[in-house]
């Protein structure tokens, strides 16, 4: 596969730096709520990134950190009421669920940050004995950004006007921090009255880890100092992944990753996707309207992930119907394809193009594109070659992480109902909506139900 790297800003050949295993980071949710569909694009994108390596044959390390403890989740907890351990396992539990509807495949390695504690207070004492962080009057500590010279290579700092501060006015201390000032930031929070129960001992009193440096900690704990590709939603590229480089590289030495994979925003109708718009929406409200997590997926996957996508109620009309036609096309060629044939071929054949697609740059959108212009070939395929095409396009939904609606069951329509279904076409093509309601009722007086399209129609059994 080849996939832009955000470092290098240009497109690489991934392959394993161990030559076996292809290793990779993921920064995964803040444990306070319902993940949006924002969040799932980059998790989506993830897994169909994931999906593609295996299909094509490579084996995977796949970690994905979860944020148990930050401004947010102490915050909503106590909010809540409830113990911070309470509150953030109800959000993963439910996270895990709109993983698995949207078919996401579980990280391999599922650090959380609380149960990490003591490998980021032991990556601080290193920093500071490095001479990279420093401790301040209140207990906090913070790492010296003037001490790393590389600090702003993934960003590209050095072409933006951005001030530099050290002062104690301008360190960023929160998580949820100013984006467009660098500073020093914190390593290590001291306690605060508002932190009510969650607080851990460290060498420099009372406190909890800052937030950068948890997937810092966990990625040299599960993958080392050295590993593929490190991912994120293009929010996180500055400062967050600017401030892991710096923690890991000047804590640990080596290269930190050799990859970055950043996804871009998803809009909703246009703009920008926000609670007072109303338009955050989670896999639970497009329940209610009546959407599956699988047409969410497929319109999470109809742009280039380097793009940002516009998701809109007509998308879904659009995936919905996109995800029939490939359900119907599958049952065709099942139906053509002998009983006993059993493939085990590899080859892409007839959606090789597809795959290649997908191949160059994780092209989601240009891939279904493909796989729609396979399918018209396929659906001419015969026997055995019927047989060969499902099993490649089998490989290619499960590269996507596609899982298609069952196609309309597949019965026998007799003669006499199809000849009035007909008759019923045609009169609607000359406009006669009369004679048209009157054999819609004929048909269902005989127990079938007519659903009309442009210019074709369905029939199903009552
Ligand atoms: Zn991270």
């Amino acid at each position: 596969m080849r996939l832009y790297d955000t470092l290098a800003r240009k497109t690489k050949d991934l392959l394993p730096i161990d030559g076996q295993t292809f290793r990779f980071y993921c920064c995964g949710p803040t444990v306070y709520g319902p993940a949006h569909i924002g969040n799932f694009r980059t998790f989506v994108l993830q897994d169909v990134f994931r999906r593609t390596l295996e299909t094509s044959g490579m084996r995977t390390l796949h970690v994905r950190n979860l944020t148990d403890v930050d401004d947010k989740t102490i915050r909503e907890s106590q909010r809540a009421g409830q113990s911070l351990t309470e509150f953030t396992n109800f959000w993963t539990v439910k996270f895990h669920q709109d993983c698995d509807k949207l078919q996401c495949l579980p990280p391999h390695i599922e650090p959380g940050a609380v149960e990490h504690i003591p490998q980021q207070v032991m990556m601080i004492e290193e920093l500071i004995a490095k001479g990279h962080a420093y401790s301040s009057e209140d207990g906090s500590v913070y790492f010296n950004i003037a001490s790393f010279p590389e600090y702003g290579r993934l960003s590209h700092l050095d072409e933006r006007e951005l001030e530099i501060g050290r002062t104690q006015a301008q360190r960023a201390n929160a998580d949820e921090y100013e984006k467009q000032s660098v500073s020093d930031f914190v390593l290590w929070k001291a306690r605060r009255d508002e932190d009510g129960k969650n607080f851990w001992p460290s060498p420099w009193g009372d406190g909890r880890p800052g937030w950068h440096l948890e997937c810092s900690a966990m990625i040299r704990e599960y993958l080392g100092e050295s590993f593929d590709l490190h991912s994120g939603g293009v929010d996180l590229v500055f400062p967050h992944h600017e401030n892991e480089i710096a923690q890991s590289r000047c804590a640990c030495g080596g290269d930190f990753a050799a990859s970055w994979f950043h996804i871009a925003h998803l809009m909703v109708d246009g703009g920008k996707m926000s609670k007072s718009l109303g338009n955050l929406y989670t896999l639970e409200d497009l329940a209610e309207k009546g959407w599956s997590a699988m047409e969410v997926r497929y319109v999470l996957l109809s742009g280039h992930y380097r793009k940002p996508l516009n998701f809109t109620f007509d998308s879904l009309h659009a995936a919905r119907e996109a995800m029939l036609k490939m359900a119907k096309a599958a049952q065709q060629l099942s139906a053509k394809a002998p009983a006993d044939a059993v493939l085990t071929s590899v080859e892409f054949g007839l959606f090789q193009g597809a795959w290649d697609t997908l191949n160059d740059d994780l092209n989601t959108a240009g891939a279904l594109g493909a796989i729609f212009t396979g399918l018209r070939e396929a659906v001419k395929c015969e026997g055995l070659a019927a047989a060969k095409a499902l099993a490649a396009f089998h490989r290619l939904l499960r590269a996507l992480g596609l899982v298609l609606p069952e196609a309309e069951k597949s019965v026998t329509v007799p003669e006499d109902i199809i000849a009035l279904a007909d008759q019923r076409l045609a009169v609607r093509q000359a406009r006669d909506w009369a004679q048209s309601d009157v054999l819609r009722d004929q048909l269902a007086a005989l127990g079938w139900i007519v659903k009309d399209s442009k210019d074709s129609y369905e029939l199903s059994q009552k």
